[in-house]
């Protein structure tokens, strides 16, 4: 059996969301958390975890913002209704925040999808976040790397689709990576395997492939 693990911000969607809502709605500050993270200093978890505390919106704001500015890249829908006839698990697996994913996910697509990410509380003091790995256990690294894992502990071949930094560890120990922008950079400047999107007519395809 294969599951489909698959990044959510610039991956599934055409751009970054949560970027999207910290550049409309936190302080500028939420660059300088960044640029942490660029230079390796934090994970991306704590990152997330800094950088949502500095947003004060209510979840109507997030909503709107959401429904105004997020696209699915082109294919999206045939591709998870795709999944489910040929028997793939699709899990959409985030270091983002599920208060902004849901609601995409939901005007986005009638599919019912997967979805591991952060979970954020709105509260007076900006959107606090936390991430349980598949064992219920608060983690502040890897989240998705151990994901992946639990997914390969079940048996699962995993194909993972991704676009940056934080999908590297995870990819580095799938058995089919398809990337795009930076993953891409990083598999082919390393000589690895991969097969390269744009869009999700073009993971199809690489998927049909990874089948025969
Ligand atoms: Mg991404």
């Amino acid at each position: 059996m294969f599951t489909v693990q698959c990044d959510f911000d610039d991956t599934l969607v055409t751009g970054n969301v949560g970027h999207s809502l910290l550049n409309a709605f936190a302080p500028a500050k939420w660059c300088a958390i960044e640029s942490l993270y660029s230079t390796g200093e934090i994970t991306v978890e704590e990152t997330n975890r800094r950088q949502f505390a500095l947003l004060n919106v209510t979840k109507q704001t997030i909503d709107e913002h959401v429904f105004e500015t997020a696209k699915l890249r082109p294919g999206v829908p045939e591709f998870i209704h795709n999944c489910t006839s040929i028997g793939l698990n699709f899990s959409v697996v985030s270091n983002g925040v599920d208060l902004y994913i849901e609601p995409a996910l939901r005007s986005l697509t009638s599919s019912r999808i997967e979805l591991h990410s952060a979970h954020g509380k709105i509260t007076e003091n900006g959107i606090s976040i936390s991430y349980l790995d598949p064992y219920g256990i608060h983690c502040l690294d890897a989240f998705k790397l151990s994901w992946l894992r639990y997914f390969k502990s079940q048996g699962q071949k995993v194909i993972y689709i991704g676009d940056g930094k934080s999908d590297i560890a995870a990819a580095l120990e799938a058995d089919y990576v398809i990337a795009t922008s930076s993953l891409e950079d990083y598999f082919r400047s390393e000589g690895l395997v991969y097969f390269d999107f744009n869009d999700f007519y073009d993971v199809r395809q690489a998927i049909d492939t990874i089948l025969i």
